[in-house]
């Protein structure tokens, strides 16, 4: 894919950019170890004072950062102001709690003596040059919740960020080192997937983290493997939002809609597939299908728009192919079902029902506003069907039946259970999967963590 700015509205290539010759590579991995020597040495307090400074500066423009994102793939820009301010929001948690977060832990008094040592400590050092591989549909987010933490920790960071998002890419880079970051903590590379291999075997890159398919994480994870190299991964999700008897069904019908449209439908933990009570399942179905057909599509950069084009000609070619499975074996098309003429690679928010497995949306990520409807006869059909899929990322579930509630937590397969409500992220609580969804954890103590050398210290 090359890299360039392609505006998903229009259909045209505002810019290309060349990618990183070799040499410039191998400058910009010599300038990440160096930084590391000297940063990793700074205190909390001189690295949270430049955090915060980059959350300033980044509510500074975050107008006009918004604008850029919109334009290079095509989110409402309303949703992408908002991307913006949680940015800053996450930069500044992280200014605040990362020296508390990687405290010296002393273990039990009965083991430190067991152990015949005088004191133990646990410190957190960090690793040093991580590499983060970084998709497009949050491109400042996906960035920033791995960038805050890792340089708070006092590792530096290198972005290989999708080929469809250089400027904003290149933003990033701008941003960390107007708040005061020394050069090299925080690199932009342009390249393409191509030269990821290379860098990642390079012995000064530490370890890396990932955001996107789940081919590219197993390219990754493999590479990561054979250099015995620590990764994260976070890969797709097919979210489950199940809705029992008990609910409140206006307002999870409600909430579904944002759930599935968000981000043009194209996020990893969007709700995907809707498993409702047989009891109330028509009047969620009525519900849902009327409001999802209400969403205002259209030009990315109006304020009103709620849903704007999809990201690239092949995401839609995708979306496209996984709806026109389901529909050719049966299954119901609600709503939507069909691309708009026009230019722009828009795709209208689509509800499907009777969906079964045989069906390849059952068990594909579909990324793009297309959600399937699943009827369940009680509460252990609705968890074998959400059980059923190869992601494990986060779920929703919809009741005021404690007991219902306790089932759920133990049973759901996902790295998340959101009761009555959506999942969103927070810097504060572990974000992450299980199954095909990945591994390791983002946000929180845990986030920190992972790229951390966990030390112990014994001393007699
Ligand atoms: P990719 O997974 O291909 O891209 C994500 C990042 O990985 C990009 O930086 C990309 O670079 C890089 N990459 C891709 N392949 C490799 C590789 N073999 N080795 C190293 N790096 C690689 O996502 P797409 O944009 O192609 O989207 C395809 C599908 O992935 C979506 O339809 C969706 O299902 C899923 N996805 C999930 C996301 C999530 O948030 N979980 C985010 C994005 C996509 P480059 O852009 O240069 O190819």
């Amino acid at each position: 894919m090359p890299i360039a700015t392609v505006n998903p509205a229009t259909g045209e290539t505002l810019e290309t950019y060349d990618a990183l010759a070799e040499e410039e590579i191998e400058r910009r991995l010599a300038t990440a170890a160096a930084a590391f020597r000297t940063h990793r040495t700074t205190t909390f307090a001189e690295r949270a004072l430049r955090m915060n400074r980059a959350a300033g500066l980044l509510e500074e423009d975050e107008q006009e950062i918004a604008r850029v994102m919109t334009t290079e793939m095509g989110k409402p820009v309303r949703q992408a102001r908002a991307e913006a301010a949680k940015c800053a929001k996450a930069m500044r948690w992280y200014a605040e709690h990362a020296e508390e977060l990687l405290a010296d832990e002393e273990p039990a008094e009965y083991d430190v003596k067991d152990s015949g040592a005088a004191w133990v400590i646990v410190r957190y050092r960090p690793l040093g040059p991580v590499l983060a591989v970084m998709p497009w549909n949050f491109p400042l987010w996906q960035v920033v919740r791995f960038a805050a933490p890792a340089l708070m920790a006092g590792n530096v960071g290198l972005l290989k960020h999708a080929s469809n998002v250089p400027r904003t890419a290149l933003y990033l880079e701008d941003l960390f080192r107007r708040a005061g970051f020394a050069e090299g903590c925080f690199q932009t590379l342009l390249v393409g997937s191509g030269a990821v291999e290379g860098i990642l075997r390079d012995p000064r890159i530490k370890a890396a983290t990932l955001t996107g398919s789940e081919p590219a994480g197993r390219s990754v994870a493999s590479v990561a493997g054979d250099e015995i190299k620590k990764t994260v991964m976070e890969l797709g999700g097919s979210d489950p939002f199940i809705v029992m008897p008990s609910a409140d069904v206006e307002r999870a019908a409600e909430v579904a809609v944002t759930a599935r449209g968000q981000n043009n439908g194209q996020s990893c933990i969007a709700a995907k597939r809707f498993i409702v009570h047989t009891d109330v399942f028509d009047t969620f179905a009525e519900r849902f299908t009327a409001r999802m057909k209400a969403l205002r599509v259209g030009d990315p950069m109006e304020e009103e728009t709620e849903v704007g084009p999809l990201a690239s000609r092949q995401g839609r070619a995708d979306v496209e192919e996984l709806v026109e499975d389901a529909a050719a074996r049966g299954a119901a098309v609600l709503c939507g079902g069909a691309r708009p003429d026009g230019p722009g690679w828009y795709y209208p928010p689509t509800v499907l029902a009777d969906v079964t497995p045989q069906m390849r949306i059952h068990h594909e990520e579909a990324f793009g506003p297309v959600a399937t409807l699943y009827r369940a006869a009680g509460i252990d059909e609705a968890v074998a069907i959400a059980n059923d899929s190869p992601f494990g990322l986060s779920s929703n579930v919809w009741t005021h039946n404690g007991t219902e509630v306790d089932r759920f937590v133990q049973d759901l397969e996902a790295g998340g259970v959101y009761i009555n409500g959506m999942t969103a992220s927070h810097p504060a609580f572990p974000f992450g999967g299980v199954k095909r969804s990945g591994y390791g954890r983002e946000l929180s103590g845990h986030g920190i963590r992972e790229f951390c050398n966990i030390t112990t210290v014994w001393h007699g």
